[in-house]
């Protein structure tokens, strides 16, 4: 397992100018939060290996990510939300959740089935949660069916989930894989770890009794229309074939604030993904031995994944749909002009010469 220490990875790796041009452009930010009040938080319902169950999910603001502080990945603009100094503490935390449940309660009639939480960076990083907070969280849900924490490999330990997993609780770990192709991670995201360290999370988590989902990107920067689309089928099946590792969420790439991606769009030479990409890497993984799924963030506008403006909210219900049901037909009940322009970016378009077409 690696060391936590974004610092060793950033040696010797060509990572340097990456992260010096990333806390450039972070460094322009000037907000700041309010560490008693969570990110986000909202309801819904999700896929899991037991069938699909209403969430609450549930975003912390904790000091943000370590790797982030280091520069951080092209794409990721979170740590512009978490909050100002650096720390937040275990009271502070607490509130969050408090606030969490009053939302839950307001606008749920039953609790929810599966809790997810969120830190922008490594819940199980005690420099962000400290233990006493990881345990009261454990404590909170013991009485729901399922959790899900987000991690950086490093730090997923047999010792932490079991706190979770004792309680009866079914767990999981999401991971923020981006792709299963080492070279794609750490030139294009600037993600410091390898596939390898993935595998060994998996086999941690499965130690516990836990499981791992793995968050992958699509199309992040550099990356041709055919490339990303490509790179996503075949980081689909490698997840896939991990043991342990039983739902895929494979999420487009969208235009983030005070972000390498930002500022490429901003001069025109990034373009997110297409939604028919998006639909085709799911149609294509369809019989993949995991639950695959994909929630586009931002799907139709400019800065998120779109088509033509006239289809997109049409393949997004499809994705939405599959995502319930995990049936690739949906995609056959869709289907627009632009699907031409489509498929001739993906024969023409090339990294030097994108975006083909916005
Ligand atoms: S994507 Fe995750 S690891 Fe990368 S900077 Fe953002 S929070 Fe940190
Ligand atoms: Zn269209």
């Amino acid at each position: 397992m690696s060391q936590p220490s974004p610092e060793v990875y950033e040696r010797d790796r060509g990572m340097d100018a990456h992260n010096a041009v990333m806390r450039d452009i972070r460094s322009e930010r000037d907000e700041t939060y309010d560490a008693h009040e969570p990110t986000r938080v909202w309801l819904d319902e999700d896929n899991t290996p037991d069938g699909v169950k209403t969430s609450l999910t549930i975003i912390l603001n904790t000091g943000g990510c370590r790797w982030a502080r280091a520069g951080g990945c092209t794409m990721c603009g979170y740590v512009a939300e978490s909050v100002e100094g650096g720390s937040v503490s275990h009271e502070a935390l607490m509130d969050q959740i408090d606030v969490c449940l009053e939302h839950e309660a307001e606008n749920a009639d039953e609790p929810a089935e599966l809790i997810k939480i969120y830190t922008s960076g490594s819940f199980l990083d005690e420099r962000e949660v400290p233990a006493e907070s990881r345990r009261a969280v454990a404590e909170t849900f013991a009485d729901r069916e399922r959790v899900v924490v987000e991690s950086l490999p490093d730090f997923v330990s047999a010792e932490k989930l079991s706190e979770f997993t004792d309680r009866g609780l079914e767990t999981d770990v999401a991971v923020g894989l981006e792709t299963a192709t080492d070279r794609v991670r750490h030139d294009c995201v600037n993600k410091y770890f390898a596939f390898s360290d993935f595998e060994d999370a998996c086999a941690e988590a499965a130690e516990a009794g836990a499981g791992v989902k793995a968050y992958l990107l699509m199309k992040p920067p550099f990356l041709a229309e055919s490339e990303a689309l490509a790179d996503m089928v075949s980081s689909v099946e490698r997840c896939a074939a991990v043991d342990n590792c039983h739902t895929v969420s494979m999420n487009p790439c969208n235009v983030q604030r005070y972000t390498m991606v930002d500022e490429l769009h901003f001069r025109g030479g990034y373009r997110p993904p297409w939604l028919w990409s998006v639909a085709a890497v799911l149609e294509r993984t369809a019989d993949a031995d995991a639950i695959v799924v994909s929630d586009p963030v931002g799907a139709g506008s400019d800065r998120g994944p779109h088509n033509c403006g006239e289809c997109d909210d049409r393949v997004q219900t499809a994705i939405k749909d599959f995502d319930l049901r995990q049936d690739p037909s949906v995609f056959e009940q869709v289907s627009c002009e632009c699907e031409r322009t489509w498929e001739l970016v993906l024969e023409e378009e090339t990294a030097f010469n994108q975006p083909l077409a916005r």
